[in-house]
């Protein structure tokens, strides 16, 4: 059975394994051709503390060695798409926002909606130079015109299923976030934590004046400001 990727997006970790694979898919943007590059370890190394590893690491693994090796599309992929799997199709739904090239796939006849990090049930990181609220927006908006249509939301982090139901509520707490009238719960080393109407957002307040760096230049997700 060919096995084929196609990453959510490509923060570094969501792309980690890629270069195991022969036939990867990607949209195409300046963002994701850069991260293929992969990821040095200095810009993943605070992601490799031994208390960021569950369970422990085997006895023989160096971790202050880790990085994540280049990697090529093979192949790509355009909004509205339709991947034939055999027995399933998945539409490719381009919502970019929490980074240039994230994506949603919809699974119509089955009911999910696969959203990747534009949402899962947990706080929603909204936080580095390549995210863009304004787009986050009006992907937030496609996605709740896609919702009622579907059974279950399929995120990428934290819960691997809820009911769909929550994306109108999100979009509204997102709204209040812009709107700038609320402040947030926690504060941490430039790390905005809010919690609006029980949507918890992590952002930042470049992100939230409207800033952005170069996404040109790609982007872990750990980049920050
Ligand atoms: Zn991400």
């Amino acid at each position: 059975m060919p096995v084929t990727v196609l990453n959510s997006h490509t923060h570094y970790d969501h792309v980690g394994g890629n270069a195991e694979f022969s036939s990867v898919l990607a949209i195409d943007t300046g963002y994701t051709r850069a991260n293929m590059a992969g990821f040095s370890h200095d810009r993943i190394a605070s992601e490799t503390e031994p208390e960021t590893f569950c369970p422990e690491l085997p006895a023989d693994a160096d971790p202050s060695k880790f990085f994540t090796r280049a990697w090529k599309a093979t192949g790509y992929v355009r909004d509205g798409e339709r991947l034939d799997l055999g027995g399933r199709t998945l539409q490719v739904l381009h919502v970019p926002g929490h980074t240039p090239d994230a994506l949603a796939l919809l699974d119509a006849d089955n009911g999910l909606l696969f959203t990747g990090d534009t949402y899962y049930d947990a706080p929603i990181w909204l936080f580095v130079p390549e995210t863009s609220l304004d787009a986050y927006s009006s992907s937030l908006s496609r996605l709740v015109g896609v919702e009622s249509e579907v059974r279950y939301l399929l995120g990428a982090h934290n819960v691997a299923r809820v009911d769909a139901g929550p994306l109108a509520s999100v979009k509204s707490a997102f709204e209040k976030l812009v709107s700038g009238r609320f402040v947030p719960v926690a504060e941490d080393d430039g790390i905005l934590s809010f919690n609006i109407d029980g949507v918890e957002f992590v952002t930042a307040e470049q992100v939230l004046q409207g800033r952005s760096g170069d996404p040109g230049m790609g982007g872990s997700g750990l980049d920050g400001w």
